[in-house]
């Protein structure tokens, strides 16, 4: 079997996890907000070349090739079975990239993720032609989609976005992360709430999908407010189809983590998190947008819905959550890092609750009692 690989890169977003990854361009070209280390240290942004791409595109199609040989010898008819792959990760010395070109396969979803941080960056013609030779080579695609900075998208033209989105783009991820212009400038998001809704409404109008990320938590104690009512704001004004919640987590090696421990910056507690969220949910209107927490840091995963019709049912996910006592929400955060809870509905589930008790009886015991040591020791395991 042939050793072969091709480029990727650091992240994509969760909803892309059984997306095929391949890198456009590497690295982020802003690289400077101070909640984010993805692309620090020696990492420059590098446009890659088309001839590049296309022979990463070409090596794709060498993998998928020797995986269907091997499945029409297994008597599989081209199917990529559990067991087949299987044996490609049973075999030593396989690449990463050539592993997750097979799990591709398996899980079947056709979705192609574009790496690295902001590709509409790229020459609309240069981007255009990644697009058409990957749709040419892996036929039945069903999409493909990028994370984009808005700041580059308001200055694209319409034309080229329209391009880009002939060709084949069908979605674009965006970090709005707020809307609140003054905390957009103390995190050195490099791009001010005008540049969001004009950048995300182009992206809109070119044809393509939009999903916006919104950052829980971003505002600290200082500005919470402000960062939920004028991210409403924004959002009413771009509307875009999906917005999705990736909470704050200061790790160490953030420069805001260094403003943290000066105590220029500070936290709200989880539960404040959840008050600042409903804030905003009350403020979304007018919107057609749908709701998602899909990340693992999210302490409520069923803050979920489509706008307007399932606000009132978003609303009472997160007052249920308002309305526990603290040992309640002590419990709920225990079976949430537990990865048993997922809303507080899950509390009354006699299997799960048994087992979440037991371990909030021992971090009790480790922790002398004191709810809120254990609270701010579950948080860092939930967002880790
Ligand atoms: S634009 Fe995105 S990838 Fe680049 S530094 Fe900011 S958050 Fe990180």
């Amino acid at each position: 079997m042939k050793h072969l690989s091709f480029e990727q890169g650091p992240i994509r977003p969760p909803s892309e996890a059984r997306s095929l990854l391949m890198r456009v361009t590497r690295n982020c070209n802003w690289n400077q907000c101070i909640f984010c280390t993805t692309y620090r240290g020696n990492h420059n942004f590098e446009r890659r070349t088309v001839d590049e791409v296309k022979a990463d595109i070409d090596t794709v199609v060498e993998i998928i090739n020797e995986a269907k040989t091997l499945s029409w010898k297994m008597g599989l008819s081209g199917e990529i079975s559990g067991e087949l792959a299987q044996r490609f990760f049973d075999q030593p010395g396989l690449d990463y990239s050539f592993l997750s070109v097979i799990a591709w396969l398996y899980y079947g979803t056709q979705a192609v993720f574009l790496q690295d941080a902001n590709n509409i960056i790229l020459k609309a013609d240069d981007l255009a032609q990644m697009l058409d030779y990957l749709n040419q080579k892996i036929p039945g695609i069903s999409r493909i989609t990028t994370y984009a900075r808005s700041q580059t998208a308001a200055r694209k033209s319409l034309e080229d976005l329209q391009k880009i989105r002939e060709a084949g783009l069908s979605r674009v991820h965006i970090g709005l992360e707020t809307g609140y212009d003054p905390l957009l400038k103390y995190m050195k998001k490099g791009v001010n709430a005008e540049a969001h809704i004009i950048g995300g409404r182009k992206i809109i109008e070119a044809g393509m999908e939009l999903s916006e990320y919104y950052m829980p938590g971003l505002g600290g104690s200082a500005m919470w407010k402000e960062h939920a009512i004028e991210t409403a704001r924004v959002l009413n004004a771009i509307n875009p189809h999906f917005i999705r919640l990736r909470t704050l987590h200061v790790g160490k090696t953030l420069p805001l983590y260094q403003r943290l421990e000066s105590g220029e910056f500070e936290l709200r507690t989880p539960s404040e998190t959840v008050e600042e969220i409903r804030l905003l949910v009350e403020n979304l209107d007018g919107i057609t947008s749908r709701m998602v927490s899909d990340h693992i840091g999210n302490l409520l995963q069923d803050v979920e819905g489509k706008f307007p019709e399932d606000k009132g049912r978003i609303l009472e996910a997160i007052d249920r959550y308002l309305a526990l006592n603290e040992e309640e929400q002590l419990h709920y955060q225990v079976g949430r890092v537990m990865g048993l809870y997922n809303g507080v509905t899950d509390m009354s589930k006699p299997g799960l609750s048994y087992r979440v008790n037991e371990t909030v009886k021992k971090l009790k015991a480790k922790y002398d009692g004191q709810t809120q040591d254990i609270l701010i020791g579950l948080h860092d395991q939930l967002m880790r």
